[in-house]
């Protein structure tokens, strides 16, 4: 028998043609490879086994949002370096690399915007900067939310996705959880509700303060939801943790939480919460 030729006539690998990057991935939830058309278009979330995949704050506008649109509040907000931290590199390099990465100037975006009408004082934390750390910044900007929402009257969205207190600032980052709660009891004792969405994943500091105080309390499905890791807690207590430990469908079934609501019926839901939760133009808010 003769071998036929390995080389046809014709083929040059450097012309060899091949899909862009990024024209399709994978599902972390099934492994399906999906175009990422499809799955932008679905808003992250997989057709075939539901899996929510991280979605960025301009997403969410569009999501949750009437017309997409939010009238910001204090974007001019910038972070400083009042400690001069360094670890390998410095906050301020760091800062500038995760501004020039995530196109924004901090790790929250506040404003006021209207969901299915309703006017609402409208927060969500942006992971992609600095994985959604809460410093000065970001605790004076949810301060503010609450107290804006507090002076206009109306009620508070907040969409959480953080790793906790940013490190590179300290103390400075941990007084941000007793400042952002005084300022969410002024709200409380205003009468005005406070809707909690908890992403995938609310840890540490965040979790540890407003997070875990809305008055009703919705999360993702799957979303990683504690304030110390599992490891650590297993390395704390030695014991094994059990099967979906931190994930949303165990915390709701400790009761930890209050919903789980799928990407899909989000704005749906939220809008009836606050419906439900808005004292009603005229009547006296209650006390607390
Ligand atoms: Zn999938």
């Amino acid at each position: 028998m003769t071998w036929p030729h390995k080389k046809s006539a014709g083929l040059d690998a450097t012309q060899k043609r091949s899909l862009g990057k990024g024209v399709f991935r994978r599902c972390d939830g099934c492994g399906d490879t999906v175009p990422t058309e499809t799955m932008h278009a679905n808003f992250e979330v997989c057709a075939h086994c539901g899996q929510h995949h991280k979605l960025a704050a301009p997403r969410w506008r569009d999501l949750l949002l009437d017309d997409g649109r939010l009238e910001e509040w204090d974007a001019h907000l910038a972070p400083s370096d009042p400690l001069h931290f360094t670890d390998g590199k410095s906050y301020g390099d760091r800062i500038l690399a995760a501004q020039k990465s995530s196109r924004a100037t901090e790790a929250i975006e506040i404003g006021r915007a209207r969901m299915s009408g309703t006017p609402v004082a409208y927060g969500a934390f942006l992971f992609a900067f600095m994985g959604g750390s809460m410093g000065s910044v970001v605790g004076e900007k949810i301060t503010r939310l609450f107290e804006r929402a507090t002076d206009e009257r109306l009620p508070v969205v907040l969409l959480q996705a953080s790793g906790g207190a940013r490190m590179q600032e300290g103390i400075l980052s941990l007084m941000q959880m007793a400042k952002t709660v005084a300022a969410l009891e002024r709200l409380r004792s205003a009468g005005l509700p406070f809707v909690s969405v908890l992403l995938h994943p609310t840890t540490g500091g965040v979790a540890a303060s407003f997070a875990l105080l809305g008055d009703v309390n919705i999360a993702e499905p799957k979303a990683l939801i504690g304030f110390a890791g599992a490891r650590v807690i297993e390395q704390t207590i030695r014991q094994t943790l059990p099967e979906g430990f931190q994930r949303s469908e165990f915390l709701l079934a400790h009761g930890m939480i209050d919903r789980i609501v799928g990407r899909r019926e989000m704005k749906q839901e939220i809008a009836q919460l606050v419906g439900h939760l808005m004292p009603s133009v005229g009547r006296e808010p209650r006390s607390s």
